[in-house]
């Protein structure tokens, strides 16, 4: 086939579409300008939807939701975790919402059954025990990073290139009609290189997609069309364990905080829906934090007293057909929409895909592939919901993995389902085999297997293991991590990954610092900082230092004092701290 096309945006909606139409036969090339998941996706809840959520206000995306909550539960079998939902009413809350719910389940063909309050709390024990009745639904739990992986993964078995790192600074407009993109390629450290950093490639196509989500206005911009996006901030707060092993929803008309998913070791709380005009720059603020856990303790009452390992905040790519005026965002339709800015501005060779939700992902992929083989002429079928992702082929029974590792323990379990098929490959090798990042239980096989796949970059290895994103939030592993990288990178490239990931780390655990948080973080700032030198890095200073000075023992005498400080310093231990570098020292 010599249809070629550039997908702009590596999300989940992007890598969808570049698996789909290169399994079609397509020529793909997908840029992103971070890494994968870098925008919402990597931003989100976590929530397959079982389309309850919308069964009053929005059945056409409900019903979206409960069909392709069937699919991926098929095709994404190691990135699903069936926890199941509840649609949760307490008492004082209405009875007439409560039966719409219902009766909007049932015409949407979501599986539900009405469960009393003392079965709901036979279900999940935590909850309030004025819960006076809920509703049970298929929703679940889904990791989008390894779910976008997967994706790009398959796309490249099916020849695609995936280029992370590019950021599209133009579209190619000639002749009134789009030719391309314009990236400039970047790199720094711990990044994957694909190109020379800082160069600028133009990447020629028969025709553009941009899926760029809460950006695609801006990608429009560049191609002179409008895309009316209204990028809408939520946030998530991370609690320290499963407080919840279902996802419970408060079953109420919509309103903010009204949903924890259980995911991984942990339960996420959320959100908030709130319109902002940049995607990249908006208030995080500690009261959208209290919210989470005051709301949801209404709910949930042990919340109260958890602890907070992190939060984070996401930006939703809604759209609404111009005309409409909906003042308030979370009237927006979480439906999506395609514009084919050959028909709408009369640019051929270019469409935005915009709107709708994780959940949908992959038909969203699918429809616009359709569009993309309509404007070639190709019949090609779509695939994507029969076959399965790599990682989940054949992997209907991991219990059987676990027998032939000869492994029963909750850490192998928990590696099997993370590595799906590719269990045998990492797990079977005759190396030791320990764990790295003790909180998710990571294993040293697994983290190499992730280093295979994204070079020096960590936090690209975070996202394919959880590795670090536990309850001590990389305190104790993220040099583990980073010592991985050796011998293969040398050490100034591992450290530079080493730190790039410990930022990331602190980066979400600025709004939650009280408490049990707050010894943990400070635990976390002694042992990197004074342990492992990280605030005041000897390798990392300029002027050469004199080890062997305090290798040899060498008396403090025989230096010359530092009259700066007004009293030389020694540091604790006996040996000589470097000039201008004591506990106030500024290196
Ligand atoms: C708070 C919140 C909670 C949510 N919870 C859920 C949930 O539980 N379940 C669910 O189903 N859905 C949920 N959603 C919705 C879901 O996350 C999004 O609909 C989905 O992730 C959007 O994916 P996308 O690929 O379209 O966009 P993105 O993931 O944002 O991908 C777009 C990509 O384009 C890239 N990009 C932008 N500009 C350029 C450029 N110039 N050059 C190259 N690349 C560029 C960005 O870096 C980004 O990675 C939630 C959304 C939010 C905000």
């Amino acid at each position: 086939m010599d249809g070629t096309v550039a997908v702009i945006g590596g999300g989940s909606t992007g890598t969808g579409i570049a698996r789909d139409l290169a399994m079609r036969g397509f020529d793909v090339t997908l840029v992103e300008k971070g890494n994968l998941t870098h925008g919402t996706t990597g931003r989100m809840h976590g929530l397959l939807h079982s389309g309850g959520r919308y069964a009053v206000s929005d059945r056409s995306s409900a019903r979206e939701c409960i069909e392709e909550n069937r699919v991926l539960r098929e095709i994404a079998t190691h990135c699903v975790e069936m926890t199941g939902g509840l649609f949760v009413q307490k008492e004082g809350d209405a009875d007439e919402y409560f039966e719409e719910k219902l009766e909007g389940c049932r015409e949407c063909d979501i599986p539900a059954e009405v469960v009393s309050g003392k079965e709901a709390r036979e279900i999940e024990p935590y909850l309030a025990k004025d819960v006076k009745r809920a509703i049970r639904v298929p929703d679940g739990a889904i990791d989008p990073f390894r779910l976008c992986v997967a994706n790009a993964a398959s796309a490249i078995e099916h020849g695609a290139r995936i280029e992370t790192h590019a950021k599209v600074t133009d579209v190619l407009v000639e002749d009134g009609e789009v030719v391309g993109v314009e990236v400039e390629h970047e790199s720094g450290p711990g990044k994957r290189v694909h190109r020379k950093p800082g160069t600028t490639e133009e990447i020629r196509a028969d025709y553009v997609v941009n899926a760029t989500g809460a950006w695609a206005g801006r990608v429009g911009a560049m191609a002179g069309v409008d895309v009316e996006v209204r990028p809408s901030k939520g946030v998530m707060v991370v609690m320290n364990t499963r407080q919840v092993d279902t996802v419970v929803n408060r079953c109420r008309p919509k309103g903010d905080a009204d949903i924890i998913v259980p995911h991984e070791t942990a339960a996420i709380l959320g959100t908030t829906d709130e319109e902002v005009e940049d995607p990249e720059d908006y208030p995080e603020e500690g009261w959208e934090v209290d919210l989470m856990i005051d709301t949801l303790s209404e709910l949930v009452p042990i919340l109260k007293d958890a602890r907070t390992i992190r939060s984070f905040w996401g930006v939703r790519p809604l759209y609404e057909p111009p005309g409409t005026g909906t003042t308030d965002p979370t009237d927006i339709t979480r439906d999506f929409f395609l514009l084919d800015h050959e028909e709408r501005d009369d640019l051929p060779g270019l469409t935005s895909i915009v709107g709708g939700k994780f959940t949908t992902y992959r038909l969203m992929a699918e429809k616009i592939s359709d569009h993309v083989c309509e404007q070639f002429g190709v019949e090609a079928e779509c695939r994507t919901a029969d076959e399965p992702l790599p990682g989940s082929e054949d992997i209907g029974n991991l219990e059987e993995y676990m027998d032939e590792f000869g492994l029963r323990s909750p850490i192998a379990k928990r590696s099997t389902k993370r590595l799906g098929s590719f269990s045998p490959q990492v797990l079977g090798g005759s190396n030791p085999n320990p764990v790295v990042c003790t909180c998710e239980a990571v294993t040293s096989a697994e983290i190499d297997k992730a280093i295979d796949e994204s070079g020096t970059d960590l936090n690209a290895v975070r996202l394919r293991t959880r590795a670090s994103m536990g309850n001590c939030q990389g305190a104790f592993c993220c040099q583990g991590i980073a010592s991985q990288l050796h011998p293969t990178y040398d050490e100034p490239t591992v450290r530079d990954a080493y730190d790039e990931l410990y930022q990331e780390r602190w980066k979400g655990e600025r709004h939650g610092l009280w408490g049990e948080q707050l010894s943990q973080a400070a635990l976390k700032y002694a042992l990197h900082a004074t342990t492992l030198n990280r605030d005041r890095d000897p390798a990392a200073r300029e002027s050469d230092l004199d080890f062997a000075a305090f290798d040899d023992g060498r008396s403090t005498d025989d230096v010359e004092p530092d009259t700066s400080r007004g009293t030389r310093e020694t540091a604790a231990d006996g040996g000589r701290l470097p000039p201008n570098e004591g506990p106030d020292g500024d290196s």
